[in-house]
């Protein structure tokens, strides 16, 4: 695991002001665990209201448009959302890849038009149940990665890498220690290829999918596991710190 597991709450569309006792609370315990980076992505609508609530942990976005800005009803821009306060995206969720078509090539736009703002990036990637079934996993996984991974200036400041695979989202399944550390130890090498080997062992690999305060430790304690994001399990501050605290 990194020195400093990074672990990161993604709320997808759930959260009104309601919940922001919930980011309030995730917070002020968070400050008695600061050898953890704990972060949340809220939707767009709470992201400068979370900023408000918290003082240590890091608020995101999990999305933004490729385009700094423009006609495009409805959007967001990473300027829009690093002005709302957030310090991070999340990219390339497989939940965008499948609900809005986006593609390796737009997924690589917007990283570029995020690091372009000054966003860092969390850029998820992962493969389907039929795609592992078929012992594609790690080609799939990789030809994402290394389709969408840019240039960088400052690889391990500027990048996150989230392991999920689909078939883990939500559904309470997880694939084997072997299968995470396997998967993980073969995107280090992508990152490696990449940006070097000192940058590749910096920049934190995530896996995502069915975490929770239960499983937490015994994933986040595999070789090449550097932390966690979390969907569901992240959307009350008891289960969420849960996982922190085993992190
Ligand atoms: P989950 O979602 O923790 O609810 O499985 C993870 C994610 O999609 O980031």
């Amino acid at each position: 695991m990194a020195e400093r597991p990074y672990i990161v709450g993604n709320w997808k569309m759930n959260g009104t002001r309601a919940m922001l006792s919930e980011a309030r609370a995730i917070d002020r315990a968070s400050q008695r665990y600061m050898k953890v980076e704990v972060a949340l992505a809220p939707p767009f609508t709470l992201i400068h209201a979370v900023g408000r609530e918290v003082e240590q942990i890091g608020v995101g976005a999990q999305d933004c448009h490729a385009e700094p800005d423009g006609a495009h009803t409805g959007d967001i821009s990473a300027t829009m959302a690093l002005d709302a306060g957030a310090k991070f995206v999340i990219l390339g969720h497989s939940e965008r890849r499948e609900n809005h078509d986006e593609s390796d090539a737009l997924i690589a736009k917007k990283m570029a038009a995020a690091f372009d703002a000054g966003l860092r990036v969390i850029l998820c990637c992962g493969e389907s149940a039929e795609t592992r079934e078929a012992g594609r996993a790690e080609e799939f996984v990789l030809g994402q990665l290394r389709a969408s991974l840019p240039e960088l200036t400052d690889p391990q400041q500027q990048l996150t890498v989230a392991y999920e695979p689909i078939w883990a989202i939500g559904t309470g399944k997880v694939p084997t220690a072997g299968d995470i550390t396997a998967m993980h130890g073969a995107i280090r090498g992508v990152l490696k290829e990449r940006y070097g080997a000192d940058n590749a062992e910096a920049i934190r690999i995530l896996y995502g999918g069915s975490v929770k305060a239960d499983n937490a430790r015994e994933i986040l304690d595999l070789p090449d596991v550097d932390g966690a994001l979390v969907g569901g399990a992240s959307l009350t501050a008891e289960n969420f710190l849960g996982i922190v605290l085993a992190a």
